[in-house]
Formats: C-alpha cells, structure tokens, sequence
C-alpha cells in the first residue's frame, strides 16, 4: 500500500491528498492514454536533498508527451519546479515521485479529440522495490511467456501508461509462480529487459547491456554505464541471448524503483555464486555514492532542495 502523503499537485494546484481524483469516462483510464516518470529523491550525505537526473526525468516525460501528441502545458523548468514544491509540502527528505500526464473526459471515442491533458505530481515514501534483502541477496527471475513490445506496436522509449498492460501481464505470471521478478524476450528472441528494469550482465570483467532498440531506455542505465566506465570496466551495448545470461559471472537489474538489484537465478540457474557478485557490489556502493552527492564528479546530476 502507498503511504498516504499530504498532497498531490493536480494542474498546477497543491491538492489535498483524498481530493486529487477525476471522472471515470477519463480517456487514460479506458485507453491508457497517460505518459509518467518515477524519479528518485535521496537524502544526501550533506544533510541537503536532492532528486536524481530530475532534468533528464522531465524531458522524458515531455518525449513521452510528444510520442503521444499530447500537450503538457508548462514547461519543464515549470515541471521541475512543482516536482520541488510537492516533495517540500509533503515534507520529504527523500522519496519517490510519480508524474503523470494524461488524457482527460471529454470524446468517449480512441481519438482524444480535444479532451484536456491534466498532470499531476505525486510522492510516497517508498523502500527497495524489490524488497530490503534483494539488494544483497538478489532476486530469483523467470523468462515471461509474454515478448516485450515490438518497436512498431507499442513506442518502447515512452513511458506510456498502456504499454504497461505487458509488463503487469508478465509480472503477475512470474510472481503467480514464486519467481520476484519477470525477464522479458523482444520480438526476435533477444532478451530486452524486465517488467520495469533494464538489465546488465558481467561476463570476464566486462559488462554488457542491451541496446536501446527494444527497450524503455532507463536513466539508471544511462548513468550506470559511464559510472562503470569510470572505475575501469568496460561497458558495451550489445544484444545477448537467455543462454549468455544463464552462462554469466553476474547480472543485475537497474531501474529508478529497484535502484540496482542484483539477480541471483534465472529460469532456476544459478547465476555465478548465487548472491550479490563483486562487480555489482561495487557499482552499487558508487551508486549510492553518486546519488547522495558523496561524490563530486556527478554533482551535476542532482537537482538539489532542502527545507
Ligand atoms: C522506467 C523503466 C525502466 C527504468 O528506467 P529508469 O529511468 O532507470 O527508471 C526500465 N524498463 C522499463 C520497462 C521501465 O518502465
């Protein structure tokens, strides 16, 4: 259960939590017509706080938006600005943040018409997505019978809500049987990534993850890969196969809800020794490094507020 907040921003207005709600013949709710982000805020090793690639979060949003033909209506600066606002009404040091635009009532029928697009901004406190131990101990994954979105279906670089009506199908099949979490196939067999994280594996040292041709491309990844890089791995995007994964050191997920979690089975093999390899050991602890501001060389990538 989400931890109810104190408000929601609702179209520019700060909004009593209970009161943030809309009409049912709402377009997004019967077509899946919204576009979102998850964005992470962290407490800093400053006592500051700050939201992660906050710029970079809003411009895909507005991406997503324009995927979709959809007007937002404040500029991302504005964004970024009422994102701040909502996590210091709702005092949050640190936290998780969920925008979504979407297609309001109005035509009943699948073209939105002139229907208006609302936003809203909300945030909740919200733990390792995966659960406390996964970041250690990591998850036990099954491939889904579900493929993940073809290129020319379904726009697999917009966080668009309905594209989502996939990853739930394949979530719910893993969970049903035991498995945390789901790795999906692309259209040719390739893997593509999870229900809602990109995924990596270590082979001899070096890394590899998908390239961005069938999948939501993640801004953990993204910031991942010139992490590695800095401390000396070498990072390539390539596509790979289930058997690659099956045979590799180590492989981990990465995505702003389940931060970096590693993958200790897949398809019940074991991956490498079975928990937390030292390449994601290490990658982690920097990555917590670089979210919290402990290290210099990404300052840039922190939108910093405090109270
Ligand atoms: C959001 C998302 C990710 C991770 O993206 P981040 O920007 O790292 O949070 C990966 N895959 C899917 C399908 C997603 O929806």
């Amino acid at each position: 259960m989400v931890e109810k907040m104190n408000s929601i921003w609702f179209d520019g207005k700060l909004v009593p939590w209970d009161e943030a709600n809309v009409h049912v013949l709402t377009h997004c709710l019967h077509y899946g017509t919204g576009v979102f982000e998850g964005i992470r805020a962290y407490e800093c090793v400053d006592g500051t706080s700050c939201v992660f690639r906050l710029k970079e979060h809003v411009h895909r949003l507005f991406n997503s938006a324009k995927t979709m033909l959809m007007e937002i209506g404040y500029s991302e600066a504005e964004m970024c600005e009422a994102i701040v606002a909502t996590l210091k009404d709702n005092k949050m040091k640190a936290g998780y943040i969920r925008p979504l635009s979407f297609i309001g009532a109005g035509s009943m029928g699948v073209h939105p018409n002139t229907n208006p697009v609302h936003t809203i901004i909300a945030t909740w406190p919200w733990g390792a997505y995966l659960g406390e131990d996964a970041l250690e101990k990591g998850i036990r994954v099954k491939t889904s019978s579900f493929t993940r979105h073809n290129v020319n279906s379904m726009m697999t670089k917009a966080k668009v809500s309905g594209n989502y009506v996939n990853s739930v199908l394949a979530k719910r099949e893993v969970v049903q049987d035991g498995y945390d979490e789901a790795l999906m196939l692309d259209t040719n067999g390739f893997v593509s990534e999870a229900s809602g994280e990109n995924i990596f594996i270590v082979r001899n040292g070096e890394i590899k993850t998908t390239p961005p041709t069938s999948i939501l491309q993640g801004i953990t990844r993204d910031s991942l890969i010139p992490v590695a890089r800095e401390l000396g791995f070498t990072v390539v995007e390539q596509q790979f196969t289930r058997d690659e994964l099956y045979g590799a050191d180590e492989a981990f997920f990465t995505g702003t809800a389940a931060e970096l979690t590693p993958i200790r089975e897949v398809d019940n093999r074991v991956i490498g020794e079975g928990h937390a390899g030292p390449v994601a050991k290490k990658l982690q602890k920097e990555f917590f490094k670089v979210v919290t501001g402990a290290n210099p060389k990404y300052e840039s990538w922190l939108y910093r507020y405090s109270f």
